[in-house]
């Protein structure tokens, strides 16, 4: 009886010392952040706070109709906009403002639901989700944002990709010398703002994703790749890189550039892994007074994206 309560307190003592240890790691974190919780309306007053000195149209920037899933390390809301039936097989996902100091694609995300909102036939026949800012803290932190989260986190860098392990610090060091803007973080997927792009993809399966980036000036595919259990076919895969094609023909502006993938990114995470055709948009600059011309230059590109309805998707992609 003795050494069972023995056996308990040491127990005990030891859960104990592992909690503490799980709460001191996160030490860096100020409690209040974790708990403060910022409502749609609040957020959307601070963007218009932070658009203020801009040409900015404030009403592409509305305070009310969104969803929103989860929050930001800051507590901010993770808001996102859908148009169509959800039960459509034409899904596209937009994601725009997942690197805070880039503000062209902060204009095109809004801008992009307002867009559509005025063209409702896109909608009839297919389902489409914006996330205009998928990193909130980012891009209202300081006078002109970070490209990383509260965290200090690359979320371009985070997502649990096979090699993240192995190579996600490793390249940030000997690639990037180890700069702060691109740190993958010390745990895959540890973020918030991943966790809300990973259900965007898991609850909406979207046919597609469009991710609006600055300043690099390229349209870049990630997309799905024949691995060795012959998981897609061929004719699927040709479908998902037509995509790419059609785009350069719509005129962009853009290069077509294969930028290579990184461990932990979203066409990594989304086009490779998952199979799901990638587009990633990247502006020419981060000009505030280009927004309006950079969106007019894509129209045309961004009606044949919503349009374009992917072929012989394999039913473990799709929806139930
Ligand atoms: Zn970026």
């Amino acid at each position: 009886m003795r050494l069972i309560l023995i056996l308990l307190l040491t127990f005990s003592v030891f859960q104990n010392a592992s909690s503490n240890q799980k709460d001191s790691s996160h030490k860096e974190t100020p409690q209040f952040f974790q708990a403060k919780k910022i409502s749609v309306e609040q957020l959307m007053t601070e963007v218009h706070q932070r658009i203020d000195k801009w040409n900015w149209d404030k009403s592409l920037f509305p305070k009310t109709g969104w969803k929103e899933n989860g929050q930001s390390v800051f507590g901010r809301p993770l808001i996102y906009w859908t148009c169509g039936n959800p039960k459509n097989a034409n899904v596209s996902l937009f994601l725009s403002a997942v690197h805070g100091d880039e503000v062209t694609p902060v204009y095109f995300g809004f801008r992009l639901v307002e867009w559509i909102k005025a063209r409702p036939e896109l909608c009839e026949d297919s389902f489409i989700v914006v996330a205009p800012l998928v990193n909130p803290d980012g891009f209202l932190r300081y006078t002109n944002g970070t490209r990383t989260n509260y965290n200090k986190v690359d979320l371009n860098r985070n997502f649990d990709t096979p090699e993240w392990d192995a190579n996600a610090l490793k390249i940030w060091k000997q690639k990037y010398g180890s700069q702060r803007r691109y740190f993958p973080g010390d745990r895959k997927a540890s973020e918030p703002e991943i966790h809300f792009q990973k259900w965007l993809l898991e609850e909406f399966k979207p046919s597609k994703v469009l991710s609006i980036h600055a300043p690099l000036n390229h349209l870049d595919f990630d997309g799905p790749i024949t691995d060795e259990a012959q998981k897609f076919t061929q004719e699927y895969i040709k479908s998902c890189d037509y995509l790419k094609k059609v785009l350069e023909e719509a005129k962009t502006g853009l290069r077509v550039l294969a930028y290579g993938t990184f461990p932990g990114s979203l066409g990594n995470y989304a086009g490779r892994l998952k199979g799901i055709p990638t587009i990633t948009v990247e502006l020419p600059t981060i000009d505030h007074r280009q927004a309006g011309n950079y969106f007019s230059n894509m129209e045309k590109g961004l009606h044949v994206f919503v349009k374009y309805k992917i072929e012989n998707r394999p039913s473990s992609l799709a929806k139930e």
